[in-house]
C-alpha cells in the first residue's frame, strides 16, 4: 500500500494571497487555506518527501512529520524549493545523509541556487542540508519500491511527476506528452494540478485537468496547485465523481 499526505495544495502565492480580500482568501473553510504544493509518500515504513515547499517547516509541524528518508524534486521553481534549508532538520533526526532525486536540469539549478549545501562539504553537524543528489534519467528503485518518473511540460521547464505502484503524483503540468500518458494508465490514485477555471500558459486549467482525468480514468483523482480563483466547494462542484479537490493535511492511499 502507498499512502500520500498533502502537505500543501496551493499555487505559488499560497492562499490567502497577501493583501487580497477576495471571497476565497477570506473564506472560513479551512480547506481554502493552502500552502505551496508538496506532499509526503509513505510505503513499507519509509517516508519520501516530494519537493521542499516554501512552508516546509510549518507543513511538517502541521502533520507531525518527524522523518524523511529521501526527497524527490519535481522541478526547481521557487514555490517547490523555498523550504530547502529546512531539509537539514531531517538530517539531524536521521543522523544521516539525505538522498535527493531530481532530473538533470533541476539538479543543476539546485546545485547553483543552494551552492552552500553542495560546496565545501564538511563532516555532518547540522548547519546546512547534507544531501546526496542523484540525477533521475529513468525508472529507479527507492527502498525496494519502483519509482517511475513522468515527464510533463510546464512552460519552458520539464517537470517530473512520479509514480509509485498504483499512485502517481503530477504537479505543474500544462501538457502531458502521450508517452507520459501511457505511464499513467490503470491508476488507483492520480494527483494532478489544476490552477483555476481560466486558461493559463503554463498550468492546466480545471477543465483541462478534468479532460486528462477522463482520458486516464484513475479510481480517484485529487487536484492540487489551486489559485485563489478556485474555492474548495466551488471547484468540487465542477468535478466528475472520481475527482476531488485535495486540501492541506489530507491523506489518501491506494487499495493495495
Ligand atoms: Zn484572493
Ligand atoms: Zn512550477
Ligand atoms: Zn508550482
Amino acid at each position: 500500500m502507498v499512502e500520500l499526505t498533502f502537505l500543501g495544495t496551493g499555487t505559488s502565492n499560497g492562499i490567502p494571497v497577501i493583501g487580497c480580500a477576495c471571497a476565497v482568501c477570506r473564506s472560513a473553510d479551512p480547506r481554502d487555506r493552502r500552502g505551496r504544493t508538496s506532499a509526503v509518500v509513505r510505503f513499507d515504513g519509509h517516508t519520501v518527501l516530494i519537493d521542499a515547499a516554501t512552508e516546509l517547516r510549518l507543513q511538517a509541524l502541521a502533520v507531525g512529520l518527524d522523518r524523511v528518508d529521501a526527497v524527490l524534486f519535481t522541478h526547481a521553481h521557487a514555490d517547490h524549493t523555498g523550504g530547502f534549508d529546512d531539509l537539514r532538520r531531517f538530517n539531524e533526526l536521521a543522523a544521516a545523509h539525505l538522498p535527493v532525486y531530481a532530473g538533470a536540469d533541476t539538479a543543476a539549478m539546485l546545485r547553483d541556487r543552494f551552492a552552500y549545501a553542495f560546496e565545501d562539504l564538511f563532516p555532518f553537524y547540522g548547519g546546512k542540508p547534507d544531501l546526496t543528489l542523484h540525477e533521475v534519467d529513468g525508472p529507479f528503485e527507492l527502498f525496494g519500491q519502483g519509482v517511475v518518473p513522468i515527464p510533463v511540460t510546464h512552460g519552458r521547464a520539464t517537470v517530473l511527476g512520479f509514480r509509485f505502484g498504483d499512485l502517481a503524483y503530477v504537479t505543474d503540468a500544462k501538457t502531458i506528452p502521450e508517452s507520459s500518458m501511457e505511464l499513467l494508465r490503470a491508476l488507483d490514485v492520480l494527483v494532478l494540478n489544476a490552477l483555476r477555471e481560466r486558461q493559463h500558459p503554463t498550468h492546466l486549467s480545471l477543465s483541462e485537468a478534468v479532460t486528462v482525468i477522463d482520458q486516464l480514468r484513475p479510481r480517484e483523482a485529487y487536484l492540487v496547485h489551486l489559485s485563489h480563483e478556485l474555492g474548495h466547494e466551488q471547484a468540487t462542484a465542477l468535478l466528475p465523481v472520481n475527482a476531488r479537490v485535495a486540501y492541506d493535511g489530507l491523506t489518501v492511499s491506494t487499495l493495495r
